[in-house]
């Protein structure tokens, strides 16, 4: 640990790899503790959208353009659904492969063999990690568009969702909630013939609803050839002064915080709830009485009456409605 930790400060690249490993098998908590209060600088950017859209290329073209203006970059691949540890995923982001031999530039896939949070929790703590080593922008690319890359990609301060023309995601964005989440949409494949189409779509779509703070921005990408990752660059800067300016920054750390605070916690309860039913066999109780008893256990008591949590500020409502 002493000897990881000595290293981790020298900033030597395998003490991160090991340590986001340790996190990842869910023996992260020390080191963490340890270099907590150095985190908070890094630029954190998530990446979501569905498969073959374009994502490993824009994230190679992402780090290009941030090792273009000096930062370190570090990039996780995250793949909720895959039950494969990292390495698999690892040789499909063949597009990154001209950064492997960049010392500046950290690639991580991601697995959550034992991390009480699961992938999201071991991918918070690799950003966490990240951030404290001193890697100035963290990129964190999901494969899809579920529920746990949404949750994923917010773990990042801008959010940019990519969508493919031609292919009906505009209809899919208002539908899964997306609108709420992205910060950036980012239009890949420009020279895609119905790229316009997709344009013209997304910006109805928004002229529909009103925004109470930011404004998502559109940008419309060719990662292949790096046409318009200079606007996205630029879009990403502008949201980020955004979130400096409004103090918006602090209600998101401030987010994200409890966000993995109760995940850890929630963890915990359920591998203590897991052992406790196991060992008991109250089975001819009703389950109310069966519950209780557990709770009691756990020095809760049933019936108690919990003020509902505060529901989540909208970030944009519908015009008219
Ligand atoms: P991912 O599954 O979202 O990570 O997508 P990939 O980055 O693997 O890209 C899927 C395919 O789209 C690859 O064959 C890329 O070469 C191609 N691609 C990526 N960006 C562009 C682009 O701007 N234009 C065109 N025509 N193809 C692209």
């Amino acid at each position: 640990m002493d000897a990881l930790l000595r290293e981790f400060e020298e900033r030597k690249m395998r003490a991160l790899a090991r340590a986001i490993s340790w996190a990842e098998s869910g023996r992260g908590a020390e080191l963490i503790r340890q270099v907590y209060a150095r985190a908070g600088r890094a630029m954190t950017i998530g990446l979501t959208g569905p498969p073959g859209v374009g994502k490993s290329t824009l994230s190679a073209a992402i780090v290009r353009k941030a090792r273009s203006v000096g930062k370190t970059v570090g990039v996780i691949s995250v793949d909720p659904s895959s039950p494969f540890s990292h390495g698999a995923l690892l040789g499909d982001r063949i597009r990154l492969t001209e950064h492997f031999v960049d010392p500046d530039v950290f690639i991580r896939s991601m697995a959550s063999r034992g991390h009480l949070g699961g992938v999201a929790g071991a991918t918070a703590d690799a950003v966490l990690l990240m951030d404290a080593f001193g890697i100035d922008v963290v990129l964190i690319e999901t494969v899809g568009v579920g529920q746990s890359e949404i949750e994923i990609a917010e773990l990042a301060q801008t959010t940019l969702v990519a969508l493919q023309p031609g292919s009906g995601d505009s209809v899919q964005v208002l539908k899964a909630g997306i609108m709420e989440i992205a910060d950036i949409f980012v239009v890949n494949k420009a020279d895609h013939p119905m790229a316009n189409q997709m344009r013209r779509e997304i910006r109805s779509m928004m002229e529909m609803l009103h925004f109470t703070g930011w404004v998502p921005e559109l940008v419309m990408t060719q990662a292949l050839s790096g046409e318009g990752i200079d606007e996205l660059w630029a879009a990403i800067a502008a949201h980020v002064a955004y979130l400096n300016e409004t103090g918006e920054i602090e209600e998101k750390r401030r987010e994200a915080f409890i966000h993995q605070v109760k995940q850890l916690a929630l963890g915990e309860l359920q591998h203590k709830l897991d052992r406790e039913l196991e060992r008991r066999a109250d089975i001819g109780l009703d389950p109310y009485a069966a519950a209780e008893r557990v709770l009691l256990e756990f020095g809760m008591h049933g019936h108690e009456r919990y003020e509902h949590a505060r529901p989540n500020r909208a970030r944009a409502t519908v015009k008219g409605l």
